[in-house]
């Protein structure tokens, strides 16, 4: 058909009328995508819109594959003798802010003290995807993060800081372009001061 792929989801498409979470097919999605765009004004058969409803609903699932895959393992190896603060810092997220549907977008940083057991770095990019990956609030995201990673590796603490933007506040209401939102999550007693010192350094803002 000479059409652009457009991510992971497009192949769930192609069953149009099957394919069904909570007994909603994929036609009955871009229908809807139909209605909003003429509810708008639109002329839903201009040329530039023909395809549109497809790919808002491609692109919606995309962005919400966190409600339909399974919780990430966070797979552990022993720590040895280590026992020093772990950073992973500027993990990228996108998600859709559960108010508007509008995105938001920004970064996740991580701290822990070890308990029995260090992470598989890559996790923590899993864990966030999973999360981020479907309607949601920064603050529960943030929370969801601290709580999973605790419950899975089991260190002793943990902070989780992530940085977002938000288009809804930046596009629409009180339009304020270059605001950052910054929520954190701690778990047990950790040195917030240590690891902000690593974060910066990460950052480029300091040197050790
Ligand atoms: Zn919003």
């Amino acid at each position: 058909m000479g059409e652009e792929e457009e991510g992971v989801g497009t192949d769930t498409l192609n069953t149009g009328d099957q394919w069904s979470v909570q007994g909603i097919t994929i036609r009955e999605m871009e229908n809807a995508v139909k209605v909003l765009l003429l509810g708008m004004g639109e002329d839903i058969s201009r040329e530039g819109l023909v395809d549109t409803p497809r790919r808002v609903v491609s692109m919606f699932l995309e962005l919400t594959e966190g409600l339909r895959c399974e919780a990430p393992k966070i797979t552990s190896f022993d720590r040895g003798s280590t026992d020093q603060m772990v950073v992973v810092a500027d993990i990228a997220y996108t998600s859709l802010c559960e108010h508007h549907l509008a995105p938001f977008m920004g970064h996740v940083h991580i701290g822990y003290i070890p308990g029995e057991c260090l992470a598989g770095l890559s996790k923590f990019g899993r864990v966030v995807e999973y999360y981020s990956k479907r309607p949601q609030i920064q603050e529960q995201l943030t929370s969801q993060i601290a709580d999973h990673c605790m419950n899975q590796l089991k260190p002793r603490a943990i902070i989780v800081v992530v940085e977002g933007h938000h288009q809804c506040m930046s596009m629409r209401g009180i339009k304020k372009e270059n605001h950052k939102t910054m929520t954190s999550a701690i778990r047990g007693p950790i040195a917030q001061g240590e690891f902000f010192r690593l974060l910066a350094v990460a950052r480029g803002n300091s040197n050790l």
